[in-house]
């Protein structure tokens, strides 16, 4: 028989781990909205080109992505990110011409990308991630931070930093690749294959490897810093001097340069630095683009974002030790003994209705059984539908926590509960 199991890379979300899924959309949700940020939810799968820019370096474009053919001339891919599809469809429907800029948007779901699996890095994950489309201001990169921080914080990571560089407009970033040509000049032929490539298609990308960090010539590379144009300095200057308003903690990392080759300007990343939590420390991560909307066939804009990993943050919130949410416990049990007929159900229905969680036994099974499940369940009180009870109109509903019970006319179900359910505080 064969064995069924997950993909390599991919894993369930079992019932008793989606609550915590589901605490963690709820904060994103809650968090954009107070932000202005509405959802947009774009296809699973894009046409290729999309992710696929002419010249990109970036390992997941060049190596991680599951692209596949149905025989129809196109090449679709799977996205491996969440602002290509965004930014396409930002254009497609012309968004920039309907909207007040600057249009914020967010999204969450199913990224995917062909890496070797580890604790944290998995084939298929989950990305939350916001855009800011269509105007540029420091304050504006600062604001968009200091909503993933928010979020990280409103779940209690304690253990994190924001990491944060500026990688210059275009003229800085033309002068800076011609130093760093000149810089690896002479190291190139000892470097990674991936390294040799990005030497040749963007240099930048050198300094992101995380293959050769320990090799002589990237001890000391020349600085960005030197190569950055008066109008780019004065930008990033403004943009930590809004972090320092909003109190956010920094840290500038010259050497940050990010695996997409889309930003300019700002980019930045914020990790955990909790011992457990290794080289998948990037919580979220992100940056300021300029040529996207333009690249697409919209009209020249820029944008900010960023991109956080829903599965490092679960984890890295249990490895901090934070509570996160499970299934809750039920407030009612519903109990039948004998022939009571489709009476418990009835009552189950009217608890529901009452906004009690609320369980119910469907089949014949033991008083003792029954008070199993309640146990199971924790649930706060127990209605029993007993067959005597019933022929009389009545009920029994017993509060758990303090044994008292009571028998009431089958009309004071919700009043009763209602009563007795608040007394749990007392
Ligand atoms: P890394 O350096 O860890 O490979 P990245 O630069 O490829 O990260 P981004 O493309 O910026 O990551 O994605 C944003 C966030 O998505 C990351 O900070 C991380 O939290 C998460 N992420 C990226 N790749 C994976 C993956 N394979 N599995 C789980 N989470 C991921
Ligand atoms: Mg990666």
């Amino acid at each position: 028989m064969k064995n069924y199991q997950t993909p390599r890379g991919t894993q369930d979300v079992l019932p008793e781990e989606s609550y915590r899924w589901q605490q963690v959309e709820t904060a994103m949700r809650q968090l954009c909205r107070l932000y202005g940020y509405d959802e947009i939810r774009t296809p699973i799968f894009e046409d290729t080109d999309v992710f696929k820019r002419e010249n990109d370096s970036s390992d997941m474009v060049n190596k991680e992505m599951y692209t596949f053919s149905m025989g129809e001339g196109d090449s679709l891919t799977l996205r491996p990110e969440g602002t290509a599809g965004v930014i396409r469809s930002f254009v497609q429907h012309k968004m920039y011409g309907r909207s007040e800029l600057p249009v914020k948007l967010w999204y969450k779901g199913e990224m995917f990308r062909h890496e070797r699996p580890q604790k944290g890095r998995y084939r298929q994950f989950n990305q939350f991630g916001i855009e800011n489309i269509g105007l540029k201001s420091p304050l504006i990169d600062a604001e968009v931070i200091a909503l993933g921080y928010q979020l990280v914080k409103n779940f209690g990571l304690s253990q994190i930093k924001v990491l944060i560089n500026t990688l210059g407009d275009a003229a800085s970033r033309s002068a800076y690749r011609a130093v760093l040509k000149e810089h690896f000049k002479d190291a190139v032929e000892e470097l990674c294959p991936d390294c040799k490539r990005r030497y040749q298609q963007n240099p930048l990308r050198l300094l992101d490897c995380k293959v050769d960090r320990d090799h002589w010539s990237m001890q000391h590379v020349p600085s960005l810093q030197d190569s950055l144009t008066e109008a780019s300095k004065t930008y990033f200057k403004e943009v930590l001097a809004a972090l320092d308003a909003l109190k956010i903690p920094y840290e500038v990392d010259e050497k940050l340069v990010r695996g997409l080759d889309y930003y300019t300007d700002t980019v930045f990343e914020v990790v955990s630095t909790h011992p457990e939590s290794g080289s998948q420390s990037a919580v979220f991560a992100g940056g300021r683009y300029d040529g996207l909307v333009e690249y697409f066939g919209g009209p020249e804009m820029s944008g900010v974002g960023f991109a956080l990993g829903m599965e490092r943050l679960i984890l890295l919130a249990e490895a901090e030790g934070i509570i996160l949410d499970k299934k809750p416990d039920c407030d009612v049990y519903v109990m039948a003994l004998g022939e009571v007929g489709e009476v418990p159900l009835e009552l189950a229905t009217r608890c529901r209705k009452a906004g009690w969680i609320t369980e119910c036994n469907l089949v014949p099974r033991s008083l003792k059984a029954q008070f199993k499940s309640v146990d199971r369940r924790k649930a706060k009180a127990v209605v029993i539908a007993g067959e005597n009870e019933i022929q009389n109109h009545q009920i029994t509903i017993k509060h758990i926590l303090t044994q008292r019970q009571v028998t009431v006319d089958l009309t004071q179900l919700e009043e009763t509960l209602a009563a007795m359910l608040k007394e749990e505080g007392e």
